[in-house]
Parts: structure tokens; sequence; C-alpha cells
């Protein structure tokens, strides 16, 4: 099936989706969006417009958004831990921060072995309250979405952040690495490498890391984008993946094979499962915030 806002590549596809949904336009006059969170408790989505330092609030009751925090450091993923508190990736800031019950913020990470951050991507919060994020330098790399600086670690890694605060790397086998989150199981760790930005013949795609306690095992690649570039995705609890890319939205079984898109006119970079139901997906592209009821629901972590 091929219509205006799907393209059906595998039948499974025609299960995840409602063919009446709409594609919803909840904001737009951004300069690229990304990091959305969805707070139940609250009724609202949060999310960044990088270049121009702020973090956005949508009211999931009248609609209205408003300025949720500017300056921000040039937050960019967020997500919600365990106890419903917002945790940060500051570009900036090149920090990864958490927002407090009672507002004050704390900083999590940093620095890593004496040297900063470059400047923390992407976030997850395992179910044991590890906190796993992204490294990647595009907050570095100009003034645009931070300040420009050299990397001081040399290195672009995914870390994990246990209970104690310390940190330790667990890969360091993705050029420029983004958007990462679990398996429902959490037996899997997904994530992509966005490095052909930096380099043209570095392949667009999403690994897939086997967990190993605090560690993780040998990643294989799930799949390569052929459109765009993936950044930010998540998984529903049936273990499909969500994934923004150059037209939409992708979604791919557990075995990396295509299952449909969503399309949109804009390049889509994060998305989040939000709403009562977890069933509503939350869409930053470009320069606004889009979204669609699928017939799916967002996996925990
Ligand atoms: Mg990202």
């Amino acid at each position: 099936m091929q219509n205006q806002i799907y393209d059906v590549h595998d039948p499974r596809f025609l299960g995840l989706i409602h063919k009446t949904a709409q594609i919803d336009t909840l904001w737009t006059g951004g300069r690229w969006t990304e990091g959305p969170a969805y707070f139940a408790a609250g009724r609202y989505l949060l999310w960044s417009d990088i270049p121009n330092d702020r973090v956005l609030r949508w009211d999931e009751c009248d609609g209205n958004v408003s300025t949720f925090e500017y300056p921000c450091r040039n937050q960019n993923g967020h997500t919600v831990d365990l106890q419903g508190r917002l945790v940060s990736c500051e570009h900036r800031g090149r920090s990864v921060s958490r927002r407090e019950h009672d507002g004050t913020m704390t900083v999590l990470a940093d620095t890593f072995e004496g040297a900063r951050l470059n400047s923390p991507n992407d976030v997850v919060v395992k179910s044991d309250g590890s906190i796993w994020f992204t490294d990647p330098t595009y907050g570095i790399d100009s003034d645009y979405e931070g300040d420009a600086s050299a990397s001081e670690i040399g290195a672009q890694n995914v870390y994990r952040i246990d209970q104690s605060g310390a940190m330790s790397v667990v890969a360091t086998d993705n050029l420029q690495p983004n958007g990462l989150a679990f398996s429902p199981d959490e037996q899997v760790l997904y994530v992509s490498d966005t490095g052909q930005t930096h380099a043209p013949q570095n392949d667009a795609v999403i690994r897939a890391y086997p967990v190993l306690g605090e560690t993780l095992g040998q990643s294989k690649v799930l799949t390569t984008c052929d459109v765009g570039l993936f950044d930010g995705f998540r998984v529903d609890t049936k273990g499909n993946i969500w994934s923004s890319a150059g037209d939409g939205v992708h979604c791919y079984a557990s075995d990396g094979t295509i299952l449909g898109k969503i399309k949109i006119d804009e390049c889509v970079s994060n998305l989040v499962f939000g709403g009562p139901k977890k069933n509503r997906l939350f869409i930053c592209a470009t320069t606004s915030v889009r979204s669609i009821y699928v017939n799916a629901k967002g996996a925990a972590r």
C-alpha cells in the first residue's frame, strides 16, 4: 500500500498503523527540533530547538506551546527517568544533567577521566536506574548548536553512568554515536551512527549490542538507512524499532527488516511514544513537531 502518509514494505506494517490516522502539526517555527520527551503525569511534551537554545513545552490538554527553558545550554536529547525527572543532554554544557523535583539542576556527567565530554546527544535510562548516553561532536563542531571547540577526549563513545555516579565506556565502534534505545527485555542496546556527516563513506546504520550486565558485547549492524540518516529512535513493546530518517519515520522488525515508512515532508531527527496509552508518536521534524496515532505502544525504556 502506498498513499500520502504510508509506504508499506511488509504486510506486518498494516497491523502497526491506522490507515485513516492523520499527521498533526503541533507546532512549527524551530530551526532544528530534537529530543522529545513525554511527561505522562503532567500531560505535556518537551523538546529542544537546539540552534535557538531553547526547550519548548506542548500542553496535551489545550495544545498551547510555551518556552520551558531559555537559554538552555543548547540541550539536545531528553528522557524521563524512573522517578519522573527530566534527564537532558547539553551541547554547550557538554554534560548530562537532571532536573530534580524541586527544580534544581544536577550535573550527572561532564568529564571522563579528566577530559571534558564532547557534546552529549541522546540518553536513555535502564530499569536498574543506570543512564546510558552518546557523545558525538555535533555540539562542538561549530557555534551553531553549541560552542565550537576541539574534542578533549578525541573519541566519540557511548557511556554508562551507574547509580553511584561512576562512568564507563561501553561502545567505541561508532564514528558519531547518536540515538540509542533498549529492546523491551533490555537484552539489546541499539545505537545509531550518523558518522556519514563527517565521512561520506560511513554507512548510516543502527547497530545492535548484546547487553552483558554493565557492559556491551560485540555489535552487529541491524539495518542501513536508505534515505538520510538514523538519528533518534524508539522501540515498541513488540520490539519493533521506529526510527527517524531523511524522509520520515521508518519502522523495522527486530531482525532489521523494514516494515514500512510514515512519510514526512521534513527531515526527521527524533521521535517518542506518548499520550496516556503511549500509542501516539511525537516526531521532531527539522522546523516542526508532528504527531500521529499508531497501533503500537512505546516500550518502557
Ligand atoms: Mg540525536
